[in-house]
């Protein structure tokens, strides 16, 4: 008999399991709480303009999801190549930052300092055995605390919220690129050669902005059979001793139902565990209070100029700055402009109903606008539009013992055989799109071969501590 199966939320992850279970022509229905499907890679149009929510672009280790992406997106995929900078006290660094170029264009004092610390902490890590507890240790005992002052101290902050004291060394491994001043020395003094490692530049992008490949898989989904149920949010999970029988959704207004024999979930993975109140305990409500999120505000703002500079992304280190990073999309394609003009996006971390989230857009503009003209962006004349958009659940935020907590929510999940927990706000990892469409695809499969109980091969996905960006395949 044909399985009934439900994906709770119609982001990447969801979207790519029910893609996956239409293909070998599954009863898959999405419930997705927007309005629209995508979860964090929508894109907005406004007045001939295309903005996402935070520059995305597409990238994977993974062949056959590459393979899959390009073949059902023709010739609306586009590659393009990233060059990104950091602009930190009046000069441009490279992204990821380079220690020649730190060398070359830091003053004398600051190589200095920088020099160092970086050789104390190489010494302390080997003889004093240093271990990293946070993230500021991991960053202080690899680059020194004078590059940890300039560079990651007040960005990391700035992002998260919170002191990099108190936020986990997860994060650090696979995102930060070693600067090797090792390696670097070695090949000034010509005692090594071959070429040092470098970041995958290369990547794939839609002409229409990044929801475009989702909304393309939409339209799949439901083509092959599958159901799409927009403005419905997840109330309450119903569960008999047999596992998940059904599932509860408030759809505008109007209590509804669904009943079920299989739940491949991508919602918040509090927000999962709240669903179940039937059977919670205050011990296990009480570890999902420490699972929290970053919001993200992004301010887009309509440019009446054709260009602002080459850059793909440009990272704002300083903390006195409200942004985290400068976009412009029309680098990703030039189809997110109309002829002639360009666009500007920038990343506001905050946290929902904080100031940040709560200001006029107005003032939001004009505090932006003196930011952009300090880092030498002058745009207040050519202004056209402006809109902002926003996300609660930007990245999930690594506490220093988030690890433990999230871990007792999925022990509570596994007397559950035929539910799953998933994708980035399922697993609460900070994770990309392609791991997340890896984790909905392989949860699907496992359903299909009546495996779903195989949590942990879906959830730990991609969790090896090497740099991602290093070892994709790309455009
Ligand atoms: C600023 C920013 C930039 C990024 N840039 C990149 C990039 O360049 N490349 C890249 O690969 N990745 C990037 N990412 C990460 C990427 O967006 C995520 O990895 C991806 O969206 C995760 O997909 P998901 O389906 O797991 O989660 P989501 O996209 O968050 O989808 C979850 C879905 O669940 C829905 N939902 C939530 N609660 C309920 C409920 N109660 N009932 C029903 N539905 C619900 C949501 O509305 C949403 O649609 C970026 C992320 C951010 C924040």
């Amino acid at each position: 008999m044909k399985k009934k199966i439900l994906v709770l939320g119609g982001g990447p992850c969801g979207l790519s399991a029910a893609w996956e279970l239409s293909r070998y022509g599954h009863d898959v229905t999405v419930v997705e709480k927007e309005s629209k499907a995508g979860g964090l890679c929508i894109t907005n149009e406004y007045k001939g303009y295309r903005f996402d929510l935070g520059g995305h672009r597409f990238i994977s280790k993974n062949k056959e999801l590459v393979e899959n992406v390009c073949k059902m997106m023709g010739d609306e995929l586009l590659t393009s190549n990233r060059k990104s900078v950091i602009l930190l006290q009046g000069k441009t660094f490279d992204y990821p930052l380079s220690a020649k170029d730190i060398f070359l264009k830091m003053d004398l004092w600051t190589n200095l300092k920088a020099f160092t610390s970086y050789v104390i902490a190489a010494i302390s890590r080997v003889v004093f055995r240093k271990k990293d507890v946070s993230f500021e240790d991991w960053i202080v005992n690899r680059f020194g605390r004078a590059l940890y002052n300039l560079f990651f101290g007040p960005y990391t902050e700035k992002l998260w919220g919170i002191s990099p004291k108190r936020i986990s060394t997860d994060w650090a491994s696979q995102r930060i690129s070693l600067l090797n001043l090792k390696d670097v020395l070695f090949r000034l003094f010509k005692l090594k050669r071959g070429t040092p490692r470098t970041y995958a530049k290369g990547y794939y992008y839609p002409k229409k902005g990044i929801g475009q490949m989702f909304d393309i898989m939409s339209e799949e989904i439901s083509r092959m059979g599958g159901k799409i149920i927009l403005n419905a949010t997840v109330s309450r999970i119903k569960a008999g001793n047999g596992g998940v029988e059904g599932v509860c959704y408030l759809q505008r207004g109007v209590a509804k139902s669904i009943e079920c024999d299989a739940v491949i979930s991508t919602i918040p993975l509090p927000d999962l565990i709240k669903a179940f109140p039937e059977y919670l305990t205050a011990n296990i409500i009480g570890h999902t209070a420490p699972l929290t999120f970053r919001s993200v505000r992004f301010l887009n703002i309509l440019v009446d100029l054709p260009d602002i500079s080459d850059n793909t992304w440009m990272y704002v280190s300083e903390g006195k700055y409200i942004m985290t990073r400068i976009q412009e999309p029309k680098r990703r394609s030039p189809f997110s402009a109309p002829e002639g003009k360009t666009s500007v996006m920038l990343e506001i971390p905050c946290n929902e109903n904080d100031e940040i989230w709560n200001c006029p857009k107005e003032q939001l503009l004009k505090r932006c606008l003196g930011d952009l003209k300090e880092l030498g962006i002058d745009i207040q004349d050519k202004v056209i539009d402006c809109f902002t958009t926003s996300v609660t659940h930007g990245y999930p935020v690594y506490s220093l013992d988030y690890a433990a907590h999230r871990q007792k929510l999925f022990d509570f999940l596994d007397q559950y055989e035929n539910l799953i927990t998933c994708g980035r706000q399922g697993t609460f990892r900070y994770i990309f799109m392609d791991t997340a469409m890896e984790m909905g695809i392989t949860a699907a499969q496992n359903l299909m071969l009546d495996n779903l109980w195989k949590k942990a091969d879906v959830q730990l996905m991609r969790s090896e501590k090497e740099l991602i960006e290093v070892t994709s395949v790309t455009a």
